[in-house]
């Protein structure tokens, strides 16, 4: 899959998973762009629509916040974009659809949210498809809650700044002394 420089048209080099211009005379050369602004600034960013069933690629069903082409998806980068707007809005990750009062998050064992909050059955689907998300190095549980359970940079999410594209929240879960 080529990805072209918005300033220059030219490929895009992908390293360490992010995009960078190689081009001598561009202006852009030397900056890294993350793949989702190099793929939507490419104008190659394919619709992802929220909702069930999520599009599938190759089997597999792909997340809102999943960057992606007609023919290919960066599983692992994250649109952050829509990782925001699901952030403010209390939005599910997976589907984009808007979250009840509780939804579910993947929390480390230091009480580390993976992202955003998820469906019930959005949740379950993510644990099936990507097991990598509660193993590894990851180890993360899933944990029913509010939002107002939630602080970022020190502060309930409610008294923070929004979360932007550029400066993404990184929710943790309060009160993080419970076992199990
Ligand atoms: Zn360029
Ligand atoms: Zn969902």
């Amino acid at each position: 899959m080529i990805v072209p420089c918005p300033e220059c048209k030219k490929a895009l080099r992908f390293d360490e998973g992010r995009f960078h211009c190689t081009t001598d005379w561009c202006s852009a050369l030397g900056m890294e762009m993350p793949v989702w602004r190099a793929v939507k600034d490419s104008g190659l960013a394919a619709p992802t629509p929220a909702g069930l069933p999520r599009p599938e690629h190759r089997g597999l069903p792909v997340p809102w916040v999943a960057p992606r082409t007609e023919n290919q998806v960066w599983w692992r980068a994250l649109d952050a974009e829509r990782l925001a707007l699901a952030q403010n809005l209390w939005l599910c990750q997976a589907c984009g659809q808007a979250l009840p009062e509780k939804a579910w998050v993947l929390a480390s064992p230091e009480g580390q949210v993976l992202q955003a909050a998820l469906h019930e059955t959005c949740k379950d689907m993510a644990l099936e498809y990507c097991p990598h998300l509660s193993s590894g190095t990851t180890r993360t549980t899933p944990r029913l809650i509010a939002r107002s359970q939630l602080i970022t940079d020190g502060r309930p999410v409610a008294q923070a700044a929004p979360s932007e594209p550029d400066f993404l929240h990184q929710w943790e879960l309060e009160r993080f002394d419970e076992t199990g």
